[in-house]
């Protein structure tokens, strides 16, 4: 197993720069998932992590040692890629044998490794049937087993489930954790989608625009983003920001949320304009709250009720869970956020305070 280390890590592609200045340590057996929206890096980190791409500067290290001008085959890496890259031609059996025979396995233990990592990933019945002609979610599932079963020190995943339907998605996202669990490999997985990267990774890198923003725990970047773009881009819906001015000053300082109520400015040593943040899950409904906006339209999603909310030109979603009793499209929705709720961005660097 391998700890990976990206240092100062850059690529440029002519004038523009794809990404700036990575650092970012992977420890041994780690699961981090890259997040972002589209277009940020994060294929072109793993690029460069895989020996496909080379920086345009900086360093990676696998257990220490400098990776860069290392060819991909001699890197140790498995790398699965939203295409899959199957052998349609070939039975499921010899899909998942390829890489041991070209590595000069013997038949019995190609036999024995093939037999297990199809058990686990329950391919077992179709290792006689050709590729060609099985489902999207199958050929995935062969795309995974095929990179897994030469147990490569480091995982690499470039949007593994993106054209796997949703209801399988789940059931995959828990058989790569366990799967990673089980051979303790060192995982780098690229996705779009928090969800998989909340549910599945040990930590979560987001990623924007060539850069990264922060890098934790999920429970750490959903409830302590260091930017807005993270208090965004975590969470479904994200982060609720509502512009206001801290006044008041010494001793009882208030947040004044203009048409939408205010709040007490809680621990806040600053005065002038920030941004007030709240999960839309951690609202508490308050006949006597200090916050009040109207109802814009109410959602009901299986068992959570989502409210849209308006005041002058601030906008919020609040999810209740549909047991409360929630009010109608354009009535006066009351609330209250716990302090321990609150999170304050500065309003010109958009960093939380
Ligand atoms: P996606 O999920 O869309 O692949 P991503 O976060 O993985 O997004 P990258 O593929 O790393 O993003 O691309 C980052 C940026 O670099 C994009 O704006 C992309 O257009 C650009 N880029 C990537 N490869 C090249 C290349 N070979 N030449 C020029 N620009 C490139």
């Amino acid at each position: 197993m391998t700890r990976i280390t990206l240092e100062n890590l850059g690529r440029d592609f002519g004038e523009f720069t794809a990404l700036a200045n990575m650092d970012l340590t992977i420890a041994d057996g780690e699961f981090v998932a890259l997040l972002g929206p589209s277009g940020c890096g994060k294929s072109t980190t793993m690029n460069m992590i895989a020996g496909m791409l080379e920086p345009s500067h900086g360093e990676i290290r696998f257990d220490g040692r400098n990776m860069n001008g290392v060819p991909m085959a001699k890197r140790g890496v498995g790398f699965v890629f939203q295409n899959y890259a199957i052998f349609t031609h070939m039975s499921v059996r010899d899909n998942l044998a390829y890489g041991l025979k070209a590595q000069g396995v013997g038949r019995a233990e190609i036999a024995r490794r093939v037999g297990e990592i199809a058990e686990l990933l329950q391919l077992s019945p179709l290792l006689d049937r050709r590729a060609a002609g099985l489902s999207v979610n199958i050929l995935q599932r062969l795309a995974i087993g095929r990179s897994a079963v030469v147990e490569p020190s480091i995982f690499l995943m470039d949007e593994p489930l993106s054209n796997v339907d949703a209801a399988f998605r789940a059931v995959m996202r828990s058989e790569l954790k366990g799967l990673q669990r089980q051979f303790k490999q060192t995982m780098v997985y690229v996705t779009h989608d928090q969800l998989e990267a909340m549910t599945m990774a040990d930590r979560i890198a987001v990623m924007d625009h060539g850069k990264l923003l922060q890098v934790g725990t999920p429970l750490e970047v959903y409830n302590h983003p260091a930017d807005t773009f993270v208090a965004r881009f975590i969470g479904a819906p994200g982060m609720n920001l509502l512009p206001g001015r801290v006044t008041g000053g010494d001793g009882a300082p208030v947040i004044d949320l203009g048409a939408a109520g205010h709040s007490g400015a809680l621990r806040l040593e600053q005065t002038g304009d920030i941004l007030f943040g709240f999960r839309p899950e951690e609202v508490v409904p308050d006949a006597n709250g200090p916050l009040a906006m109207q109802v814009t339209a109410a959602e009901r999603i299986g068992p959570r009720i989502i409210l849209h909310l308006a005041a002058g030109d601030h906008r919020a979603k609040v999810v209740l869970d549909g047991e409360t009793p929630a009010p109608q499209q354009g009535e006066t929705f009351r609330f209250s956020v716990p302090e321990r709720s609150v999170r304050l961005f500065d309003a010109q660097t958009e960093r939380a305070l």
